[in-house]
């Protein structure tokens, strides 16, 4: 556990709702250097308080082929990564989900070891874990789905512990819209609701799903997921169809192109960061919704400022994400790497106008 480490965190700044500044302001990185990369992230970054973070999705064993290896039954699912890089940010994030029997000791270990809390989490001795397979193409942005068994994920109906009913971050992670919602009619009095979902419940689960975007604040997919949900080949016009069907903020992901941040006032382009080195892009978008909703609720600021801050802390968990097989690469992650490649997504699109 990392817990005896974390004690040492920094409360985050709010006066000027600028925490991250604040906190560069009060950490010049230059002496500090050596201190960093012997220190985790936490001990350094996390604060004392910050609204409480809940995480509801799947964890899976995951077979996956890329052009550069394969692996099977790894350890994955949408609620592994999003609490595992929603973990940097906030502690502990607590965890609502189910796993069978075969669900490997090391997959629990991996998220204790983030300090993850997971009270909230069912384990059905005879059943199997839900399991997914997908296939890459040489263009990574293309994957083929050769397996989805939902497994104990068929009978799952989530109960919140009573302890989690609080929590003022809620991330839906990507299953059944209606066990979405059955998630959210547990909580009481959420300030921030975020809700990530996949062609799979567009097209399986459509009247669910939109019934789900009713009561939500912020919802993330990608590029064709949303087109198909609204019908639109424009994203700026797909963004505005699917916020009339509920969320205020949506979040359009396009791969290796970045993303979109719209609000009713605001297009935010966030451009991706460019990697040499993809190993797997599995888990991205929910390595994206980590570092979105663990920033979030770090800093207990919905401003578009801060959304726009939240979009590059997404994005800077899920490029570290993809550079290592399955979840490995969340694994350790440090201030000074998290820091440093947030600073260099500013720079990518920065230009002086003369
Ligand atoms: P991403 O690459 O971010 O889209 O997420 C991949 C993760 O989502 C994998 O670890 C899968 O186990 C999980 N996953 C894939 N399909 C589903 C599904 N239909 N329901 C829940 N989780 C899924």
């Amino acid at each position: 556990m990392s817990s005896s480490i974390y004690s040492g965190g920094k409360k985050p700044g709010r006066s000027s709702n600028f925490a991250h500044n604040r906190l560069l302001a009060d950490h010049p990185p230059v002496p500090y250097i050596p201190l960093y990369t012997f220190l985790s992230y936490e001990a350094i970054f996390a604060p004392e308080t910050h609204l409480s973070v809940l995480v509801v999705g799947s964890l899976a064993l995951d077979s996956i082929e890329t052009p550069f290896g394969a692996v099977k039954d790894a350890v994955g699912g949408s609620a592994t990564y999003i609490a595992a890089a929603a973990s940097y940010f906030v502690s502990p994030v607590r965890v609502v989900g189910v796993v069978g029997g075969d669900f490997p000791k090391s997959g629990l270990s991996f998220l204790e070891g983030r300090n993850v809390d997971l009270e909230g989490l069912e384990v059905v001795a005879d059943g199997k874990t839900f399991r997914w397979s997908g296939r890459y193409h040489y263009d990574l942005n293309e994957r083929d789905t050769l397996l989805t068994e939902l497994n104990v994920f068929e009978r799952f109906d989530p109960k919140i512990p009573d302890k989690y009913r609080r929590s003022r971050v809620v991330c839906l992670g990507n299953i059944d819209p209606v066990l979405q919602r059955r998630v959210l009619d547990q909580i009481e009095n959420p300030r921030f609701i975020v809700c990530d979902t996949m062609n799979y419940w567009i097209e399986k689960k459509n009247a669910e799903l939109k019934e789900t975007l009713k009561s939500i604040n912020a919802l993330i997919l990608n590029d064709s997921e949303a087109r198909l949900l609204s019908h639109e080949p424009n994203l700026i016009k797909a963004g505005r169809v699917i916020r009339r069907m509920g969320p205020g903020v949506v979040i359009i992901k396009k791969g290796e192109h970045g993303a979109l941040l719209l609000t009713e006032q605001m297009v935010f382009s966030a451009p991706a960061y460019p990697m040499e080195n993809i190993f797997d892009p599995t888990g991205a978008g929910d390595s994206f919704a980590g570092g979105f909703v663990g920033w979030l609720a770090r800093t207990d600021d919905m401003s578009e400022e801060n959304l726009k801050r939240a979009v590059i802390y997404g994005s800077t968990l899920a490029s570290f994400s993809v550079e290592k097989f399955g979840v490995e690469g969340l694994a350790d992650l440090t201030y000074l790497q998290i820091q440093d490649r947030f600073r260099q997504f500013r720079e990518l699109s920065r230009f002086d106008e003369d």
